[in-house]
C-alpha cells in the first residue's frame, strides 16, 4: 500500500509516523511544499500543552487534547525534547468571571484533567505574584514544550521507518482512476493509494483538489504576539490565561513563558490578508477574494462586527494591547512589551459564518481530510493521529 501524507506539520508527521507504527510494510511519503517539516503552524504558536480545560465534555477536542497531553508529555521524556509541565492558571477578574470559572473547573473535571485547584486571591498571588484577581484555577497538567523539536524527532521516526520525506513539493493536483491517486506536485508526479491531507492552511483547498465538495473555508487568523523586556519578565512565573469570553471564539490575550526563554504576550486574532500572512503588509489577492466571497465571512463579521473591529484597532495599537493585559497583570506597561512573533490559525468557517470548533475529519474513498485542526492540535497531534489512523480503512 503506497501513502502519501500531505503537509509535514504535527499532524501530518504524527499521522504518517503512527501509520509507520501500525503497517512497516506500507510504503509511505510525506509531500510538504517548504524546505523542512513544520514550518507553519506547528512552529509558529504558543508552545503551550493544553489539557483540554476548556473544551465541551465529549467533543473530539476534549477527548484527544487530554490523552494527547499525556501521550506529549511521555514522547518528550523519551525523546528528551525540552518540555516543562509547569502548570497554568486562569484568572478572573470579575463576578461574572469567577461563574464562568467554575464552569470551567467543572469542565475540566467531567474532561478527565487531574488535580485542578481553585485558587482564592490569596493563593492566586502566592502562585503569580503578580497576576490580580479575584480567584483562580490551576491547572497543573500544562506545560510548555518545543514543538520544533517534536517536529524533528517525528520526522526522524518516520524516515527511520523507512518513510519518505519530500520538501519543496507543493501538491497542485491529483486524480483518482480506479483505486489510484495520481498526485501531482512542483517535485514530480507520484501514484498513491491512499491519501491523507493535512495541509493546514491549505487543507480545504487540498480537500477540493480531490474531489470533496466544499462545505467550509480555512479562514487565517493572525495571532500577534509581543515579548517582555528582560526587566518585566519576573512579573510572570509561568503561563497566565483570562477566563475565555463566550462571546469570543478565541482565548484571549494571555502570559507564556517560552520554553528556551523569555515571556510571550499574545496572541491577538486579526483576520489576515493571506493564509501565510505572517506580518500586517502580508496581502494575498488571492486569499482575499477566496475569503472576500465567502458569504459565512460576511455573516462572521456581522455576528462578531465589534470583536473584529477591536481586534484589528489593537493589533495597530500597543497602548490597547497593554491595556488588555493589564486585567491579568496590572503592572505591565507599554514600555515592557517589544514586538513578537506571530502564527496564522488554520480556522474552519463555515458557510452561515460559525467557526467549526471541533476537529473536524472527512473520509472519503482511499482518503482522509483533515479539515479543522486547530489549538490544541499542537499538544493532541499523537493522540489525533491516532484517531485518524483507527478511522482509516488501509
Ligand atoms: C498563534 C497560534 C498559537 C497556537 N498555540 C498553540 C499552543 O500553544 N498549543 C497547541 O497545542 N496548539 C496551538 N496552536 C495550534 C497548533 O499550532 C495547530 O493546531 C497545529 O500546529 C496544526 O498542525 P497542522 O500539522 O495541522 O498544520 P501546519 O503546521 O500548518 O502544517 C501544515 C503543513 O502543510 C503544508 N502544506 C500546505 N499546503 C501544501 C501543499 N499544497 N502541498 C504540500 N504541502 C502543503 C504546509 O507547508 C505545512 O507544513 C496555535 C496556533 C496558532 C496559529
Amino acid at each position: 500500500m503506497r501513502i502519501g501524507v500531505i503537509g509535514a506539520g504535527i499532524v501530518g508527521l504524527a499521522t504518517a509516523r503512527e501509520i509507520l507504527r501500525r503497517h512497516q510494510e506500507f510504503s509511505l511519503t510525506i509531500f510538504d511544499k517548504e524546505s523542512g517539516p513544520g514550518q507553519h503552524q506547528s512552529t509558529h504558536n504558543s508552545g503551550v500543552l493544553h489539557a483540554g480545560v476548556y473544551y465541551k465534555p465529549g467533543s473530539l477536542k476534549a477527548q484527544l487534547s487530554v490523552k494527547g497531553i499525556r501521550r506529549m508529555t511521555s514522547f518528550c521524556r523519551e525523546k528528551q525534547i525540552a518540555h516543562e509541565v509547569c502548570g497554568k492558571i486562569i484568572v478572573a477578574t470579575n463576578e461574572a468571571e469567577v461563574q464562568r470559572l467554575r464552569e470551567l473547573k467543572e469542565r475540566g473535571i467531567r474532561n478527565g484533567l487531574t488535580g485542578l485547584r481553585w485558587l482564592n486571591a490569596g493563593e492566586l498571588h502566592e502562585l503569580e505574584p503578580h497576576a490580580a484577581g479575584l480567584a483562580g484555577l490551576h491547572v497543573p497538567e500544562e506545560g510548555i514544550v518545543d514543538y520544533k523539536a517534536v517536529c524533528c524527532c517525528l520526522l526522524e521516526d518516520v524516515c527511520s521507518a523507512g518513510g519518505k520525506f519530500m520538501n519543496r513539493a507543493k501538491v497542485l493536483g491529483m486524480t483518482r482512476r480506479g483505486n489510484e491517486w495520481r498526485v501531482s506536485t512542483t517535485a514530480g508526479i507520484h501514484a498513491m493509494d491512499y491519501i491523507v491531507n493535512c495541509a493546514g492552511l491549505f487543507c480545504d483547498l487540498i480537500a477540493e483538489l480531490a474531489g470533496v465538495p466544499r462545505e467550509m473555508k480555512i479562514v487565517p487568523f493572525r495571532g500577534e504576539y509581543y515579548q517582555l523586556t528582560p526587566k518585566a519578565q519576573n512579573l510572570v512565573r509561568n503561563l497566565i490565561y483570562p477566563v475565555p469570553d463566550p462571546s469570543f471564539p478565541f482565548l484571549g490575550v494571555h502570559f507564556t513563558r517560552l520554553i528556551h526563554g523569555g515571556v510571550e504576550a499574545g496572541p491577538n486574532a486579526v483576520l489576515a490578508f493571506a493564509r501565510e500572512g505572517y506580518s500586517k503588509s502580508t496581502i494575498s489577492l488571492r486569499d482575499m477574494m477566496d475569503s472576500l466571497l465567502f458569504p459565512g465571512l460576511w455573516k462572521f463579521l456581522l455576528r462578531y462586527p465589534s470583536m473584529c473591529w477591536e481586534e484589528m484597532i489593537r493589533s495597530f495599537n500597543k497602548q490597547l494591547f497593554a491595556q488588555a493585559l493589564r486585567k491579568l497583570v496590572p503592572e505591565i506597561s507599554e514600555n515592557d512589551l517589544v514586538p513578537g512573533s506571530a502564527g496564522v490559525r488554520a480556522q474552519a468557517m463555515l458557510g452561515n459564518g460559525t467557526l467549526v470548533q471541533d476537529f473536524w475529519l472527512v473520509q472519503r474513498p482511499g482518503a482522509m481530510h483533515v479539515l479543522n485542526a486547530p489549538s490544541p492540535a499542537a499538544t493532541a497531534s499523537l493522540a489525533i493521529a491516532e484517531y485518524v489512523v483507527n478511522r482509516m480503512t488501509l
